[in-house]
Parts: structure tokens; C-alpha cells; sequence
């Protein structure tokens, strides 16, 4: 229904009440006037023809009938009233207007005969002498206390309605002047009662569109004042209570969205309420869009399911490991609560999504390095063992077998001093790059290049390789000497043992703009690539019995590495099978960014 404006509802009614009483008071004013002007006349009347009544009461008689006659014609005109002589018998002695004599008999016209039985007759009727609505008043005539005839005065009624016309005129001008001045009163009174009301209304419509900076102007009047100042109070508190919501909700956005664990919220029905990025990430949801929809839809997973069906119920473990299966798998450890409102009612749950894909492949990697250990170690200890056994079964007195198997558990026991060495290096290495505490100094390259070769001099006359070296005398690194040699040896050192004797290695380095490479070729057996991603994990060895044979840990590029990596590089491998590999250590240029001085 459309609604009309309270200024069209007050204005008309206003106007209505208004016309009806201006209408009222003008209708009760013109008849009470017309009363008395009606009464006034006929008094008017009365009063002229007691004047006539004196003047002829002496002379009424039907001997001074012509006298009489000129008499009220006289009198007539001047005063502008007929005027009419009438005898008790009803014959018109004299008359203003008429011949009395071609008039009839009056003797039972009502005011006459009024008069006749001694009263004042008024009478308002149509005259069949003038022919035109008359009022007359007649009187009688008395002489020593006898009615001797009637003196009538009358006055046509068109002039009484005429005075009173202009009367009427003169009450309805007011009226309209009235009428126009009350209804601009009316429309400017109105006006001040809804303009208020309307500037409120468009105030009311500012806050309900969110706007409660807007103050609405405090009227004057005492209930619309109080009603300005309850809705601008209401607007404040509004403000308020909306500002530190979303102050609230903000800061838990950012809380949640910088949390490292996924949080995720879910109705009863088991629809997102929320979730947070980490958890849109962990579970491949699309957080912009997820909201509102089921898990099932976003997610099919049996055991986060059956964890949120649990966690809903209130029933079984609060907390379970569950496996995402994708491309690759991942582990998340889940504890869930159930959310309540204030009331207590139950309304969803909240589920915290931990990674721990990284810490399980930590632990494997541990299970595996000890598996791995206490395997590597197992096969000396065996094999010494068993020759000792056999040594002590009596082979000690045959005395060549006996230095024969002193010499193998020796070799063994070398082997095992290898592994606990290379162990210890590698566990020495971790630590210290944890703690910071490998100390990198400028230095030069070259020297410790030569260093290394040195160092493998005799293996490489022993398989007689010739180890070349091409590096610049001015190449400078950032680095702790004694590792960078040892890692460039466990190079040299697989380069000459996985190379045929009478070959070459060749060390090389290159520097360019961003880092300096260490390359160590060799032109030996090669390395399958399947082999190649794996090659720098600890135990790792492509030919098991040929690395054991060469007396190899299987930790010499674990070494590599991890050296590499605390020096800020990182190490590469390319190989091809039966042709030969390259190993380049990759580190940080000291002087990236300067420019670099000419070379003499
Ligand atoms: P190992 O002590 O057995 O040499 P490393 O960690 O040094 O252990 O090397 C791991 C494996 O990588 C070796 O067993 C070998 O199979 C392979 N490998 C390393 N360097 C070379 C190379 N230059 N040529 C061919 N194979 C190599």
C-alpha cells in the first residue's frame, strides 16, 4: 500500500475541520441575523404606524377618505412604505400605493385581523394588489377605548432580501478571506509538524543504510526532541558496538589467517562456517568460496569425516592423526572441540589441522639413517667377529692363515674407524651450521684447490690419474678453509675411485657475476640418472660392493653437502653412464654486486 506523507494527512483534515466551522459559524450567523433583521423591520413597521396611528385616529372616518387617502400617499413616498387605512368593516379607507377603492376587502387578511381583535399583526405574504412578497404590520386604530379601524405599514420582502444579500455577501467575503488565511496557517503548521518528522525519517534511513556518523537536528518540541535524541544516542551506540566488532573480527582474521595451524569451523550440518588459509591450503579448499558449503562437497576424505562425526557427537578422541591422499601424502594431526552459543547449545565444531608430514619424514629419515648405521656397522663387526671366532677355533696356530685374517680384521676395524669418523665429521658439521659456529673467511681458492690434491696425491699415483688444476690466482671465497678442502677431497676422492686407472680428473673453477663453481670432472664409470636425486643422501651408494670394495662410506657426498650448504651454496651433479661425471660446488660470490677489477 503506498503510504501518503503526514503532511497530507494533517493539511486536509486541518482544512475540513477548518471549512465545517467557518460554514457553521457563517450558516448560524445569517439566519440569527436575518431573525433580527426580520424583527427589526416588522418593529420598524410597528413604530411608522403608530406615527400614522396618532396623525389619523382623529379623522377616521369614511367622510375624510379622499383626505386619508392623499394622506398615505404622501406620507407613503416619503417614507418609501405602503401604508394602508383599512375600517373594522375590512373596506381600505386609503392606500400609498392603489385606488382604495378598486381594492377589496381587507377585513381577513391575518395581520388585520390581528389587529381588528386589538393585537399587532405581522404577516409576510404574497400581495395580489402589488403582485410581490410583502411583509406587513397593522395596528389598530383606537378612540376612547374603541378600535375604529387599522393603519398598516408594510414593505416589499425583495428589499429586506436585498439588505440581507449584501449581509450574506459581506459573511461569506469574510468567510473566504477566513478560509485562505486559516488554510495557509493550517498548511505552515502542518508543515512544521511533519518537516521535523521528515528530516528525521531521512536521518533514520542514513543509519539503517549504515551511516551512524550522521546526527540528526534535535527539534524544539519535547516529544520529537526526546525521539532525536533517543535515535542519535541509538546511532552511537550502534557505531560503537559496530566499530569494536569489526575491530574484534578483524583482529581474529588476523590471527587466524597468520596461524601456521589450519582452523577450520563447521556447523552441525557439517557446513563451513569458516576456515582459515592454512586450512584452505592443508585441505585444498578454496577459502573464498568454501563458506556456506559442506565439507563432503569441498573435501572426500573417510577419516576427517569420521573425526568431525565424532567430534559432533561428543563421542571418541577429540585429537587423531588422519592421511590425506593426493600426490603427494600428507599427514595432519587433528583435535576438535565442539563450539556451544551462549546458551549452551550445541552449534558446530572447531577443528585445529596441524602438518606433521614434514616431522613424520623426519622421523622415517631417523629410522632409516639407524636401520642404516646399524647395518653399515653390522657387516666389519660380523666379519670380525667371525674371524676372530675362527682364530680362536685354532686357525691362530696355522700361522699364514692366522696373519691373513689379522690383516681382514684390521681392514675391517679401518672401515669401521671410517664410518664412526665420517659419522662424527658429518654430526660435527650439522651441529656447528647449526649454531652458527663454522667460521667463513675470505681467503683464497686456489690454495685450497692445491690442498685438496695434495691430500689425495697418493690414491691418484696409486691409480695413476692425473688430477689437473685450472683456477685463477685471484678468485677469492667466503669460506672455512678446512671443510672447503674437505669437501673438494671427498670429490677428488670419488672422482679416482670411480674412475679407471691412466684417466684424468680436472678441477675447475668458473666464477661469474653471482657465485664462484667448483668443478670436479671426471671421465670415469658415470652414474645412472635414476640414481642422480638421491646421490647426496647418507648411505646412499649406487654400486654397493664396488663403494665397499674401494673402501667407500657412503657419506663422502652427505659430507659435501651439508659443507656446501653452510657456506651458503649448493652442489650439483651432472653424470653420463660409462663416460663420466661432473660434481660442482656452487657458493655465493664474496664480491657479487662490486665490480670486478681487471685481470693483469
Ligand atoms: P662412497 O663412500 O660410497 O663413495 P659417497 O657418498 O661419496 O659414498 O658417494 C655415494 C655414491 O655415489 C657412491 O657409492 C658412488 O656409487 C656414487 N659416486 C660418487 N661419486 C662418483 C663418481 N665420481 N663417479 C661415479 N659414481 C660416483
Amino acid at each position: 500500500m503506498r503510504r501518503k506523507r503526514l503532511l497530507w494527512k494533517l493539511y486536509p483534515a486541518y482544512l475540513a475541520i477548518i471549512l465545517l466551522s467557518i460554514a457553521t459559524v457563517g450558516i448560524y450567523a445569517s439566519t440569527t441575523l436575518k431573525k433580527v433583521y426580520l424583527h427589526k423591520t416588522a418593529k420598524d413597521l410597528e413604530a411608522r404606524a403608530r406615527l400614522i396611528e396618532k396623525e389619523v385616529a382623529g379623522s377616521f372616518t369614511n367622510e375624510n377618505r379622499a383626505l386619508l387617502d392623499l394622506l398615505c400617499k404622501t406620507l407613503g413616498r416619503s417614507a418609501s412604505t405602503r401604508i394602508t387605512l383599512i375600517l373594522p368593516s375590512g373596506e381600505v379607507l386609503g392606500d400609498s400605493e392603489e385606488d382604495p377603492r378598486r381594492m377589496d376587502n381587507h377585513a381577513h387578511r391575518p395581520e388585520v385581523k390581528k389587529a381588528l381583535a386589538g393585537q399587532i399583526g405581522v404577516s409576510t405574504r404574497y400581495s395580489h394588489t402589488l403582485r410581490k412578497e410583502m411583509m406587513y404590520v397593522a395596528i389598530p386604530v383606537i378612540k376612547e377605548g374603541k378600535i375604529i379601524g387599522v393603519v398598516r405599514t408594510s414593505i416589499p420582502v425583495t428589499e429586506i432580501d436585498t439588505a440581507l444579500s449584501i449581509i450574506y455577501r459581506e459573511i461569506a467575503l469574510g468567510g473566504v478571506l477566513m478560509i485562505i488565511l486559516a488554510a495557509a496557517v493550517s498548511l505552515y503548521i502542518s508543515r512544521r509538524i511533519s518537516q521535523p518528522l521528515e528530516e528525521m525519517k531521512r536521518g533514520a534511513k542514513r543509519f539503517a543504510e549504515g551511516d551512524f556518523t550522521h546526527r540528526l537536528l534535535v527539534p524544539d518540541s519535547e516529544e520529537l526532541g526526546g525521539l532525536a535524541e533517543a535515535l542519535n544516542q541509538m546511532a552511537q551506540q550502534l557505531d560503537e558496538k559496530i566499530r569494536v566488532t569489526t575491530e574484534q573480527r578483524n583482529e581474529l582474521e588476523a590471527i587466524l589467517s597468520g596461524m601456521r595451524e589450519g582452523v577450520l569451523a563447521i556447523d552441525t550440518e557439517e557446513r563451513i562456517l569458516m576456515l582459515n588459509h592454512a586450512a584452505g591450503s592443508l585441505l585444498g579448499i578454496d577459502v573464498s568460496t568454501a563458506k556456506g558449503h559442506t565439507l563432503q562437497e569441498m573435501i572426500r576424505n573417510a577419516d576427517l569425516q569420521r573425526f568431525l562425526g565424532e567430534v559432533l557427537t561428543g563421542q571418541g578422541p577429540t585429537e587423531a592423526e588422519i592421511v590425506l591422499h593426493g600426490t603427494e601424502s600428507r599427514f595432519l594431526q587433528v583435535s576438535g572441540t565442539v563450539l556451544s552459543d551462549s546458551g549452551g547449545r550445541k552449534i558446530g565444531a572447531l577443528v585445529v589441522l596441524n602438518d606433521i608430514t614434514k616431522l613424520r619424514h623426519l622421523e622415517d629419515i631417523r629410522r632409516e639413517f639407524v636401520a642404516n648405521v646399524s647395518h653399515e656397522l653390522k657387516t666389519p663387526i660380523t666379519s670380525v667377529k667371525g674371524f676372530v671366532e675362527t682364530l680362536r677355533e685354532g686357525a691362530i696356530d696355522d700361522k699364514e692363515n692366522a696373519r691373513k685374517f689379522l690383516e681382514i680384521i684390521s681392514k675391517q676395524a679401518d672401515r669401521l674407524n671410517a664410518i664412526i669418523e665420517d659419522l662424527l665429521s658429518l654430526s660435527r658439521i650439522e651441529q656447528e651450521a647449526e649454531k652458527g659456529e663454522i667460521q667463513l673467511m675470505e681467503g683464497d681458492l686456489r690454495r685450497i684447490l692445491e690442498a685438496a690434491i695434495l691430500d689425495c696425491e697418493t690414491r691418484a699415483r696409486e691409480r695413476n690419474i692425473k688430477v689437473t688444476l685450472n683456477c685463477s690466482d685471484e678468485v677469492r671465497v667466503k669460506a672455512n678453509s678446512r671443510l672447503l678442502e674437505q669437501a673438494v677431497s671427498n670429490l677428488l676422492d670419488n672422482a679416482l675411485k670411480y674412475s679407471e686407472p691412466g684417466g684424468i680428473v680436472e678441477v675447475e673453477v668458473i666464477k661469474d657475476e653471482n657465485e664462484v663453481a667448483i668443478k670436479v670432472r671426471d671421465h670415469g664409470y658415470g652414474i645412472p640418472p635414476g640414481h642422480l636425486p638421491r646421490l647426496f643422501e647418507r648411505f646412499y651408494r649406487v654400486d654397493k660392493a664396488r663403494s665397499r670394495e674401494l673402501g667407500g662410506t657412503g657419506l663422502g657426498l652427505a659430507i659435501v653437502k651439508h659443507i656446501v650448504q653452510a657456506h651458503g651454496g649448493h652442489v650439483t651433479v651432472e653424470s653420463t653412464l660409462h663416460k663420466g661425471s661432473t660434481f660442482t660446488i656452487h657458493l655465493p660470490n664474496p664480491h657479487k654486486g662490486l665490480p670486478s677489477l681487471p685481470t693483469m
